[in-house]
C-alpha cells in the first residue's frame, strides 16, 4: 500500500514508554519540519511490540503533546500489537530461506560471553547455536521455547558490509559480522525484534526518510540488510543529535525533569517552546516563539549539520503560566 514514493514521507514512530521528554520532542520536530518543509506527509506508528508497554497512559499523552506543538500527522495512527501478522510472515520468509535459526541462549549467558558489545549494548553474538543439528534443537525445544537469530554474512564477505551516509552525521560503514553478528527477528517470548518490525513497517507505510535520535544510528545498517533480504527499498536516514540535561546527563523518560508535562507548565504556549528548542539547535537565531509551520519556512538539513554535537538545553527561566 505504498501511495506515492514521490511525496516526502517521514513518521513519528514513538515507543510508549514514558511521557515524551524535550530530546524526544526534538526529534519529532525534525522528523515533521524535514517532511513539511517538502510538501511531504508524516505518518503515525506506535511502537508498542512489547505487551509490557500496551497499557501504560502513555500512548493518549504522546499524541496530546504532538498535537499540542502542532505536530501533526496524516491519516490514521497505526499499532504496531495490530500488525503481528506482517511480521510473521516476514520471519517466515526469511526462515524458509533458510536465513533464521532458533538460539537457545540465555540473556546472562549472552552477557557473560567476553565478545564486545555493540554501541546499543546489544552483546555482539558468537555464533553459539549457529550450528545445532536437529536433534540437538528438538531437544533444548523441549525445555524453553528459542528466540529466532538472523544470519548475518562471514566477516570479510562484501554482502555484510553496509556504507551509508546519514543526513546529520555523514558517512558511516559497518560490518555486520563484526559490529553485532547474528541478530534477533523473534525474542523468545514471541516478541518480535524492533529491528525487524521497523523495517517491515517503514516500507508498508510507505516511509522516504526516518528521523530519529542518534542512539539508533547504529541500527542503520542491520536494517539495509533485513530490507534487501525481504526486497524493501532504502529509505534515507538522519539521525537526530541527543540532548543532554544541565548536568550533563542524557535524557530519560525516566527522568521527569525535562518531560513535556513540566515544559507545557513551564512554557505555557507551544510556540515558546518550539522557540527555546529552535534556538538551542541552531535552527532559529533567537528564542522568540515560532510555530512548527513558521520553522517550516526556513528549514534544511544544513542547520542541523551544524550543530551536531549533543545539545545542552539552557534550563528555562520563564516562570509558569
Ligand atoms: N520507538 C523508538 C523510540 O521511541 C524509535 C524507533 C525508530 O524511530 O526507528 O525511541
Amino acid at each position: 500500500m505504498i501511495e506515492n514514493p514521490q511525496i516526502p514521507t517521514g513518521r513519528f514512530a514513538p515507543s510508549p514508554s514514558g511521557r515524551m521528554h524535550l530530546g524526544n520532542v526534538y526529534a519529532a520536530l525534525l522528523a515533521w519540519l524535514s517532511a513539511r518543509s517538502r510538501g511531504g506527509r508524516v505518518v503515525m506508528r506506535v511502537e508498542d511490540l512489547d505487551p509490557r508497554a500496551k497499557s501504560g497512559p502513555w500512548t493518549e499523552l504522546l499524541m496530546d503533546d504532538l498535537r499540542w506543538l502542532g505536530l501533526l500527522w496524516d491519516g490514521e495512527a497505526v499499532y504496531q500489537h495490530d500488525r503481528l501478522d506482517l511480521y510473521e510472515e516476514a520471519v517466515c520468509r526469511l526462515r524458509e530461506r533458510g536465513l533464521t535459526y532458533p538460539c537457545f541462549c540465555t540473556r546472562a549467558e549472552l552477557h557473560a560471553a567476553s565478545a564486545p558489545h555493540a554501541s546499543d549494548g546489544t552483546p555482539l553474538y558468537p555464533g553459539t547455536c549457529r550450528g545445532l543439528s536437529p536433534d540437538q534443537v528438538a531437544e533444548r525445544s523441549a525445555g524453553r521455547p528459542p528466540a529466532w537469530r538472523l544470519r548475518v554474512p562471514e566477516p570479510g564477505d562484501p554482502a555484510g558490509a553496509y556504507a551509508f551516509t546519514d543526513r546529520t552525521f555523514g558517512a558511516h560503514r559497518q560490518e555486520l559480522a563484526t559490529a553485532c553478528g547474528d541478530f534477533l527477528v523473534r525474542r523468545s517470548d514471541g516478541v518480535f525484534a524492533y529491528q525487524l518490525a521497523v523495517v517491515v513497517d517503514d516500507a508498508e507505510m510507505g516511509v522516504t526518510e526516518v528521523v530519529r535520535g542518534r542512539d539508533l544510528l547504529d541500527s542503520v545498517p542491520r536494517q539495509l540488510y533485513l530490507q534487501d533480504l525481504l526486497g524493501l527499498a532504502h529509505p534515507a536516514y538522519a539521525h537526530v543529535p541527543l540532548l543532554t540535561a544541565p548536568d550533563g546527563r542524557r535524557l530519560s523518560k525516566r527522568d521527569r525533569d525535562l518531560d513535556m508535562g513540566e515544559l507545557r507548565a513551564r512554557f505555557g504556549t507551544a510556540e515558546r517552546l518550539l522557540g527555546h528548542l529552535a534556538f538551542a539547535a541552531g535552527l532559529a537565531p533567537a528564542a522568540d516563539p515560532v510555530s512548527a509551520e513558521r520553522l517550516a519556512d526556513g528549514f534544511n538539513w544544513d542547520l542541523v549539520r551544524a550543530h551536531r554535537e549533543d545539545i545542552v538545553p539552557a534550563p528555562a527561566a520563564r516562570s509558569p503560566r
